[in-house]
């Protein structure tokens, strides 16, 4: 028997482990897959949960119940990575053997990487909601806070979702709008990058929307400490922004599995070919999701594309035949703008989002970059489909893996 092994079994694992068990036989293959945690969380939900918009039971289940019959599931940490050896250990002692390796750990916060961020006031009045821990304890802060500077504020780049800040900011807007406290609040969004996005022409609608629901914006801010003490952020350029309550998107990095097994770059990112999935260093290594380091964004939605591509490059590898180099950085996001609506945004490494129609290039029925409460049921749509479709592998209908380009209104190059 030959080993293939998932280390990870979140959005990316588990969705590898759905794709891989029906394609490899069974006779000669043994997949195996390895996470931490029992639960699963569906992390595009923690931006709801602070507004009491989901309940902590709608984004977590046990994640084995996604994880298919003829998979070995192996709960425990995962202590090193031996690529000289093929060899993965746990940290109950157990030694795995692998032929071929799949390494979907993904990334997570680490508040530890500025000064004063997770200190004495840390989910006190300084909070993330990257995480379910952090959404539950800022969802109770919510409930009784009185008013004052809301500061929504991204560490630096690149995050998850790199939207969810900006929706956050969005969705508070409203959240104190329908409790009758708007005029308590003063919020502001604080960004490393030189506006709303990483990308201009989004940019701009995301920056009209942030003038019309009255949230400021503080660009060019690189973080370098909190000072808990008098409540304020400062940058580098001694610039400070005040705040009484601060959320925060901390750092985001690779785990530090991979500092540890030598893998990673600064970020424990891991080199990865961009279009193949295929590690730099090692052939019978491959990576998917947040853990690796193209310049795709980090989403559930762009793991859903790479796992279509991965998986057939995993069996060309098997068959000993040249990989496909595919995966174009394909991405499509909801960002939800508070009050029912949404925007929807389609975009690859080489085109960036613009206003057109999804998935059908003449009827929509999906705006592309404009508010609509139908972008908005998307967004909501999107909890049942990941649990139901998207961990499964299951093809979501008239969505590629790779960036269809009709319908978009691309700027004419002359
Ligand atoms: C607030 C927020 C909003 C988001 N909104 C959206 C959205 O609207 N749309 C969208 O498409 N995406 C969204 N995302 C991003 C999406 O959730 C992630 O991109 C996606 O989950 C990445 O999948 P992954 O498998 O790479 O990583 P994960 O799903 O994070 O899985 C990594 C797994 O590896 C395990 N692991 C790591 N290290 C170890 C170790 N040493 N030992 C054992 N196990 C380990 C972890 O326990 C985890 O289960 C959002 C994320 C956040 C935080």
């Amino acid at each position: 028997m030959k080993n293939l092994l998932i280390l990870g079994a979140g959005t990316s694992g588990t969705m590898m482990a759905n794709h891989l068990v029906s394609k490899l036989p069974k006779s000669e293959w043994q997949i195996t897959i390895v996470d931490q945690y029992k639960t699963h969380y569906y992390q595009p939900g923690f931006l709801f949960l602070p507004f009491d918009i989901y309940t902590t039971k709608q984004v977590k289940k046990n994640g084995k119940k996604f994880i298919p019959k003829n998979v070995n599931y192996v709960q425990d940490e995962i202590e090193l990575i031996r690529p000289e050896a093929n060899e993965v250990d746990l940290k109950d002692g157990q030694v795995l053997p692998y032929d071929i390796l799949i390494i979907a750990t993904g990334c997570k916060i680490a508040p530890d990487e500025v000064e004063g961020m997770d200190g004495p006031n840390w989910r006190k009045n300084i909070f993330d909601f990257y995480t379910y821990e952090g959404a539950k304890a800022l969802r109770d802060k919510l409930r009784e806070w009185e008013g004052g500077k809301l500061v929504v504020h991204i560490t630096e780049m690149p995050i998850k979702c790199p939207v969810a800040p900006l929706e956050f900011a969005f969705l508070a807007d409203s959240y104190f709008k329908n409790k009758g406290m708007r005029d308590k609040v003063d919020i502001t969004f604080v960004t490393p990058l030189d506006g709303a996005f990483t990308k201009p022409t989004a940019t701009k609608t995301l920056h009209y929307l942030l003038e019309e629901k009255n949230i400021k914006e503080v660009t060019n801010f690189n973080i370098e400490r909190v000072d808990y003490e008098n409540n304020k952020i400062i940058d580098y350029a001694d610039e400070e922004v005040p705040y009484d309550l601060l959320v925060t998107t901390p750092t985001n990095m690779g785990d530090p599995l991979i500092e540890r097994s030598g893998l990673g770059d600064d970020m424990n990112y891991i080199p990865t070919h961009k279009a193949s999935l295929q590690t730099k260093e090692h052939e019978n290594i491959f990576a998917i999701g947040d853990a690796t380091n193209i310049p795709a964004s980090k989403a559930g939605s762009v793991a859903h594309f790479e796992a279509d591509i991965l998986t057939e490059n995993i069996l060309l590898y098997i068959n000993g035949e040249p990989l496909k180099e595919e995966f174009d950085g394909h991405a499509n996001c909801f960002i939800e703008t508070g009050n029912g609506k949404a925007l929807l945004i389609d975009f690859n490494y080489t085109h960036e989002p613009v206003e057109g129609k999804f998935p059908f290039p003449s009827v929509g029925p999906l705006k592309l970059l404009k508010e609509s409460r139908a972008n908005h049921m998307g967004k909501m749509a999107f909890r049942w489909i990941y649990w139901n479709m998207l961990l499964k592998g299951t093809p979501i209908p008239f969505v590629s893996s790779t960036m269809n380009e009709k319908g978009k209104k691309f700027e004419e190059v002359s």
